[in-house]
């Protein structure tokens, strides 16, 4: 794999020859990137079937009340039905449970939930956080003498290691009887039974087994073949795709403080209608540093949004966001596609359910659109989310109405998708220069205003009239933004907006 793109990603190659699993990671960043040619065909391959259709005389490799496929942000909310809710558990995949290929950062308030939930104690999670910031500022690239640089406080000011939290609720979930993980092993089809379901799924040996549940959790992520068919082929409307690395050996780094948002330089135009790209660094413990290259984008742009694209374009720019010294050296990529879903609509229009299947995570795409925070957004509605699923595996309703309701939604969340589609950068309606622009306008004006207001804005826990106060005080202080709204969000988009803020206002969670 490696040899392949040696000419076409000549940097990726030369970077990625030096690390431990460098052909293992490039093999991942391929699979991640056939979503991409999915997405753009609409591919609905059937994976959901009626159990009708299962093959006769078909044995089961074991049974158990809920089968879970994926294991990153399923792994947190099973080990929650296994060792909380004493329910047994298989959980599928494909790769290896438990290890991501990301690393989290979050605020110490926001773990606090996996407490809540019975999972962890507070020490447990101590442990888990590699590194505590003073603060984290968020900055733009403008050249009209306004430049501001908006330092926010308790937000993503933890490092957590993903790989050992997940580990340690595993180890959780495994020390209840009854509990199974499957590594390596693929999901295929799901059959609906009229008492569960039925899994096909596929080993590394190309072993086709067969397991029976009440239902399934689908956590398979942005790749998730069941959200593709539920969702008539569009199960996201935007998207974050997202590279880095964690390394050291970077010049010029503060140990201390988060960089949560910086752009260096006007939109990038070689790589189609173009993107605004945006960086991230924050201190990842051990004289590590993390730094992320991303964009927002919609689904069908005609941009490149390849990851491995993005990685090469990583490399060609990391000098000019942190310089790497002649000691650089990269402990692992991070990468990933951060899914998001504009929802035209009052209320949740996304299908998250089906009779005895129920999607989490970036599965179900309900995490916020701005902030693209997904693990965030589980912790969040972690002990919700779970206790209304026990609530529902009791009462033997697991029907498609009754799982729809069990949703991260959040209407704040939905109409923050708005925001989000001013920092998809378009060459057909906007200035090289405009989502800087814009973007440093509003931290002008959250710096005008209490802090809780950035925080909350970061967190996804704005209020409604929180909201229309920074709106308003964008719009009087750079009225271009009404012109823009016009222009990019069009008449369609504008309508849609106005739905999901009616929706939040009316919505009872307000
Ligand atoms: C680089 C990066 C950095 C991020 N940083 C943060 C952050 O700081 N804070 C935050 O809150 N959020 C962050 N996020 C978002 C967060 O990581 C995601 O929302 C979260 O990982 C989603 O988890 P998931 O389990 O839904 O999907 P995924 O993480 O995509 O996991 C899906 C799992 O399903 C498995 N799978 C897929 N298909 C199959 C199949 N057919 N059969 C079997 N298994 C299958 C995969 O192997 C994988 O293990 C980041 C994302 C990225 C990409």
């Amino acid at each position: 794999m490696l040899q392949s793109i040696r000419h076409s990603h000549p940097l990726v190659y030369r970077h990625f020859s030096s690390l431990k699993d460098g052909e293992g990671h490039v093999r991942r960043i391929m699979e991640l990137d056939r979503y991409w040619q999915r997405a753009q065909d609409g591919q609905r391959e059937q994976v959901v079937f009626d159990g009708s259709l299962l093959p006769p005389g078909t044995t089961f490799s074991g049974e158990f009340d809920l089968i879970y496929v994926g294991g990153t942000l399923g792994v947190l909310h099973a080990a929650v039905m296994a060792a909380i809710y004493g329910w047994q558990v298989l959980l599928l995949d494909r790769h290896i449970a438990g290890k991501s290929t990301r690393d989290w950062n979050i605020s110490r308030d926001e773990l606090n939930t996996l407490q809540e939930a019975g999972l962890f104690t507070g020490e447990e999670i101590e442990d888990c956080i590699v590194c505590r910031y003073k603060t984290g500022w968020a900055e733009f690239f403008v050249e009209n003498g306004r430049k501001k640089r908006l330092y926010i406080d308790n937000v993503l000011d933890c490092a957590v290691d993903a790989n050992l939290l997940l580990d340690r609720a595993l180890q959780k979930m495994l020390e209840h009887p009854g509990n199974r993980v499957c590594n390596r092993t693929d999901f295929r089809r799901i059959y609906t039974l009229a008492d569960g379901v039925a899994v096909e799924a596929e080993d590394e040996n190309g072993v086709t087994r067969y397991y029976k549940a009440g239902m399934l959790v689908d956590a398979m992520g942005i790749m998730s073949p069941v959200a593709m068919q539920l969702n008539d082929g569009r199960p996201q409307t935007h998207v974050c795709p997202t590279v880095g690395t964690i390394a050291r050996g970077l010049e010029g780094v503060d140990n201390e403080v988060g960089e949560i948002l910086v752009s260096t330089e006007p939109a990038d135009m070689s790589a189609g209608s173009g993107r605004q790209l945006i960086w991230e660094g924050f201190p990842a413990g051990g004289g590590n540093y993390i730094t992320y290259l991303f964009f927002y984008d919609s689904v069908d742009s005609d941009n490149d949004k390849s990851l491995l694209g993005l990685f090469e374009t990583y490399f060609s720019k990391l000098p000019s966001y942190k310089k790497p010294s002649p000691g650089f050296a990269i402990q692992r990529p991070v990468y990933g596609i951060i899914p998001a879903y504009f929802h035209d609509g009052f209320s949740q229009a996304r299908v998250i359910a089906s009779d005895r299947i129920l999607m989490i995570g970036d599965a179900a795409t309900l995490g916020s659109p701005l902030t693209f925070c997904g693990f965030g957004s589980l912790l969040r509605n972690l002990p919700r989310l779970t206790g209304m699923l026990h609530e529902a595996l009791e009462e033997r309703r697991l029907d498609r109405e009754r799982l729809g309701a069990i949703s991260a939604y959040e209407p704040n969340v939905a109409a923050m998708a708005n925001l989000m589609k001013y920092m998809c950068y378009n060459r057909e309606t906007d200035k090289p220069n405009l989502v800087n622009e814009l973007m440093n306008e509003v931290m002008i004006v959250l710096d005008d205003l209490p802090p809780r207001y950035r925080e909350a804005m970061f967190k996804d826990t704005l209020q409604f009239e929180e909201l229309l106060k920074v709106g308003m005080n964008v719009a009087l202080k750079y009225p271009e933004v009404l012109w823009v709204t016009t222009t990019k969000l069009g008449l369609e988009g504008s309508l849609g907006m106005i739905k999901n803020f009616v929706g939040w206002a009316l919505s009872p969670t307000r």
